[in-house]
């Protein structure tokens, strides 16, 4: 130790002469006054036909040919006026392969400020491009209704706010979401739930003038926004409007409907500045409209907020649940999808309550988490999934990796990665055996999420992206995030047979998930059919009813044993 610490600045030298090498970059440097290459790396060097030997001495425009050197010219003389450069280029292999690659010029300078030389390092962006082409198609509309989505929504609102701001004039935001929707999925069919959504958004754009704009926000949730208005009245009348256009009565598949509504608005200046501000105040009045009896139109007003009376007592009923050890687990396997085998098992929440029997988190979930419960609720569920994946490997069982869904809340305390260590530690399973499922919203804030992957993924656990494709993905840098898994979300399953772009999208998220080395798990396959797509797609597994349904702890048990 001493003696490498003595010798060290030769020892030093070579070390980084072979680190150089090592790393994925190419790297050079050139002096300033000729541009004479110095240094470069053997990536540099092989990438312009010369050795690391041969490049030493040469002017950039003899190592890179005329063509190129134009390319670089304007940004060699930026970095030669002390400024960084940075640029992104097209590049064609020999055998016709194209890539991406960034270039950075960094110059290096004296001490008085005089520019010596040029550092340049490239770096291979192709495969965070061909995601990122990928996503973008994926990121901006909703599929079935052809609305924008969120993300957008949120980006053209900020443009609408900067607008009216100048013109002062007002904007308003409306949350509609239709009521007992999932009653006519249920009851209908999801077929005749699709047709009812595509129908409310057109009926949505019919009320709306051309600067107006909506998108669909969740499955029966969307938002408007109206650009440009004089006084509240005007954003009144519309929702009203609204109300009635959309409760007209229609046919679907030989059935009378009539759908009905509830909207909660927010004005812009008056109740908020920014397009994330305006939308959660819309979405508070809505669920001030749905607690008066919904089919109504609520404005946001302070202070009355839903801290109703209702909210209350379901709060202390869900805390009575965890007291009393009403909620349990059910199991639902995941199959490989090319040979049948028995790969994961996913666990998911239920509620065996007392009078009403057992409950799916639809039910509770999002309440839950919107009043400070899902933290108890979440570290209940995570031990309960480790010990009994550990109970059934202790009776003989071949051990399976056990997913459990993690929320967003928990997601994002600070302890997580502790709480999990303790959860495998307290149960005796193996880091290796767990699988976190997040949902891509979680993974937005990249400095947290990175640390807390890493810790994970220290203890052996594997992480999965759930309900992929329906939420806004920063897939960008999805790559360079420790992810095993994607899922893809149900909604892309369902249609496989019939609809052409759901195909498409479910083909796009396979290859995604090829392309970043990720496996991918299909949700909600029902049908041989689907299963059959998913097959001659590459699609690694699947999960749903046709494999089985979720079962309670003893029957996946006797299931598994076959
Ligand atoms: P998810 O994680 O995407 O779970 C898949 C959901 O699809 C489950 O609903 C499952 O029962 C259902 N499903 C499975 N196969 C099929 C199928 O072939 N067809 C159809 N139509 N549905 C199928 P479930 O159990 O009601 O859970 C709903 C969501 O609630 C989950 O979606 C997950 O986001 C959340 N959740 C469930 N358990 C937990 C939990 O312990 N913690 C947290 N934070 N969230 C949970
Ligand atoms: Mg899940
Ligand atoms: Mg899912």
């Amino acid at each position: 130790m001493t003696e490498a610490l003595v010798h060290g600045a030769a020892a030093r030298e070579s070390v980084l002469l072979a680190l150089a090498d090592k790393i994925p970059e190419l790297i050079a440097y050139y002096e300033a006054r000729e541009l004479r290459c110095v240094f470069a790396n053997k990536g540099y060097a092989q990438a312009n036909g010369c050795s690391a030997e041969s490049i030493v001495g040469k002017t950039v425009r003899e190592i890179v040919g005329e063509d190129a050197w134009r390319v670089i010219e304007p940004h060699a003389a930026q970095a030669l006026r002390g400024e960084k450069a940075e640029y992104l280029r097209d590049l064609r292999l020999p055998g016709g392969e194209g890539r991406v690659i960034e270039v950075h010029l960094d110059p290096h300078l004296g001490g008085r400020g005089e520019v010596l030389g040029i550092f340049v390092l490239i770096t291979d962006v192709t495969r965070h491009q061909l995601a990122e082409a990928r996503i973008q198609y994926l990121a901006h509309h909703d599929m079935l209704t052809g609305l924008p989505n969120r993300a957008y929504v949120t980006e053209r609102l900020s443009a609408i706010l900067a607008l009216a701001r100048r013109h002062r004039s007002m904007a308003a935001v409306m949350s509609i979401d239709l009521d007992d929707f999932k009653a006519v999925n249920d009851t209908l069919g999801h077929h005749s739930g699709d047709t009812l959504l595509k129908l409310t958004a057109s009926r949505i754009r019919q009320v709306l003038r051309e600067a107006d704009m909506v998108s669909r926000l969740g499955s029966d949730e969307f938002l408007v926004i109206l650009a440009d208005f004089s006084a509240s009245d005007d954003a009144a009348l519309v929702a009203e409007k609204m109300l009635q256009t959309i409760s007209a009565p229609v046919v679907i598949e030989g059935r009378e409907l009539r759908a009905q509504a509830s909207i909660g608005v927010s004005v812009f200046p008056r109740d908020g500045d920014s397009a994330e501000e305006l939308i959660a105040r819309a979405d508070i009045a809505l669920h001030a409209a749905k607690a008066e009896g919904r089919g109504r139109s609520r404005f946001y007003a302070p202070g009355a907020i839903d801290a109703t009376a209702d909210a209350l007592a379901r709060e202390s009923r869900l805390r009575e649940a965890l007291q009393r050890a009403e909620f349990v687990l059910y199991y639902q396997p995941q199959l490989c999808v090319a040979d049948q085998r028995l790969v994961g098992v996913e666990a998911l929440l239920r509620w065996r309550h007392p009078q009403r029997g057992l409950a799916d988190p639809s039910e509770f979930i999002e309440f839950a988490e919107t009043h400070g419960l899902i933290g108890e609720i979440g570290q209940y569920v995570l031990r309960e999934a480790c010990r009994q994946s550990k109970a059934w490997q202790d009776a003989g069982l071949a051990p399976l990796p056990i997913a459990v869904n993690v929320s967003a809340a928990q997601f994002q305390r600070r302890d997580l990665v502790a709480e999990v260590a303790r959860v495998l530690e307290d149960t005796g399973l193996e880091g290796r055996w767990l699988e976190l499922e997040l949902t891509e919203s979680m993974l937005l804030d990249k400095d947290v999420v990175g640390e807390a992957l890493a810790g994970l993924r220290a203890l052996g656990v594997r992480i999965a992206i759930d309900d992929f494709g329906t939420g806004y993905s920063s897939l960008s840098y999805l790559n360079q995030l420790p992810v095993d898994k994607l899922k893809i979300d149900r909604s892309f399953i369902d249609d496989l047979g019939v609809d052409a772009d759901e195909r498409a999208i479910a083909i796009a998220i396979i290859n995604l998930a090829k392309t970043l080395k990720l496996t991918v798990l299909a949700e909600g396959v029902e049908r041989q059919e689907q299963l059959e797509f998913l097959r001659a797609h590459g699609c690694d597994e699947y999960q749903g009813y046709l494999a089985g349904a979720p079962l309670a702890a003893e029957e996946f048990g006797a299931f598994v044993r076959g």
